[in-house]
């Protein structure tokens, strides 16, 4: 007992959402992380199976089960190549072709079969207790299943057990007979509420995982542009900085800053300030996706430094190719005015570039490109400069 609770402790620790390893007891489960779980959990489903493997035993160490030795053999291996079988459709990745690749359902609906086989076969006086077979195996459902798909689980199971009785019924006394019915209907009463409850607990988690994933869009984007913020862009450029230390290549960065736009701020208002900078955003993200040379999504390459500073990182480009870039970038924010509630207004930008240089950190390279920018402004904005 004291050894199932620490095999089930240990493996329920590494099954949260977002953590755990791809390894149990240095063993790789699978490569990809969601199969990783997914071979977990059906390696839970065996533990669960071995449990009441054991109960079945026990049971018939005690005289309670209707059953040869043999039966009991045969039983513990067509349970154990049911769950070799689901193992060996994870590890061989043929669930990823089904519509739910978890196959919560099926393993659950096997978990009852062979549960009710167990319970068929068990003394009417053990059965009673047996019927917690069906709460354990309902419990995996919390991982996916629909409050429907648990009410077919119960319906499956509320009619196997019904079955089961009307097969034995000849056989039961009158007082058998109510006991089995009552325990019939307590067991369809307790798996109905274990389908609203576990609905709700896998919707809890549904939205859960949704309210993660929003959460982790919102850290990463600018809330007034709608692009990355500086936490993203910086993440941009140490991804980049780390493939060009591991695989070689180039890289340059370009950092832009708004042309006077203090100024533009005092004279226009602040709303129509925030206008610029989103139209800003816009021709640039617009202009990045016309360059072939760029890889990657712009909203990834781009991101608003702070105030009205933005960083642009560019993979394979060099001091050369990076000039270039920003060259275009410059001409699109200067080739038109910027329309604003207050009218048109000229919008120029000055830009730094670097480019990566071995044994660079994000903070070397940017303070090239903001060296670079200083030079820009001082020689009379709206220009490129490089270091
Ligand atoms: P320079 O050409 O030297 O860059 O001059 P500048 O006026 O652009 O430089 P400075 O850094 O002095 O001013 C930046 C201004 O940007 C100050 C601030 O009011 C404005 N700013 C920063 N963030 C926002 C914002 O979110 N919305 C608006 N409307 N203005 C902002
Ligand atoms: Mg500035
Ligand atoms: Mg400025």
């Amino acid at each position: 007992m004291l050894l199932t609770v620490v095999v089930i402790a240990s493996y329920t620790q590494g099954m949260g959402v977002g953590t755990g390893t791809n390894r149990l007891l240095g063993i790789r489960l699978h490569r990809d992380h969601r199969q990783a779980l997914r071979v977990r959990r059906a390696l839970l489903g065996v533990v669960a199976y071995l449990m009441w493997i054991s109960v079945g035993i026990y049971l018939h160490v005690m005289g309670l089960m209707r059953v040869e030795l043999g039966w009991l053999l045969s039983y513990i291996l067509l349970t154990l190549i049911t769950n070799v079988v689901f193992l060996v459709i994870i590890r061989l990745d043929w669930n990823l072709r089904f519509r739910d690749p978890g196959m919560t359902l099926v393993q659950i609906g096997f978990g009852i079969f062979w549960g009710m086989v167990l319970l068929y076969q068990a003394e009417p006086v053990a059965r009673g207790g047996m019927l917690l077979i069906f709460v354990t195996g309902f419990f995996f459902g919390v991982f996916r299943l629909t409050t429907r798909q648990f009410l077919g689980l119960t319906l499956f199971a509320s009619l196997a057990y019904a079955s089961l009785l009307r097969l034995d019924w000849n056989l039961m006394d009158a007082d058998t007979r109510q006991t089995e019915i009552a325990q019939w209907l307590f067991l369809t009463v307790v798996l109905i509420w274990m389908s609203f409850m576990g609905g709700y607990v896998a919707r809890l988690r549904a939205n859960l995982r949704s309210a993660l994933s929003r959460i982790e869009e919102l850290a990463h984007r600018d809330h007034l542009t709608g692009t990355g913020n500086r936490r993203a862009i910086t993440g941009t450029l140490e991804s980049a900085l780390q493939a060009c230390v591991e695989h070689g290549g180039a890289l340059a960065v370009a950092l832009l800053d708004l042309d006077r736009f203090k100024a533009l701020n005092d004279k226009l208002g602040h709303l129509s300030g925030d206008a610029v900078l989103r139209e800003f955003v816009q021709r640039i993200e617009h202009e990045l996706r016309g360059e072939d040379f760029i890889q990657g999504a712009p909203a990834e390459q781009l991101g608003r430094f702070g105030g009205e500073e933005f960083l642009v990182v560019l993979p394979g480009s060099n001091l050369a190719g990076g000039r270039a870039a920003a060259e275009r970038l410059r001409e699109a924010i200067a080739c038109s005015p910027f329309t604003t509630e207050a009218g048109e207004v000229p919008v120029t930008v000055s830009i730094g570039v670097a480019e990566y240089r071995q044994g660079d950190s994000p903070e070397d390279i940017l303070r090239r490109a903001d060296r670079a920018l200083y030079r820009a402004k001082e020689a009379g904005r709206n220009r490129v400069e490089v270091n």
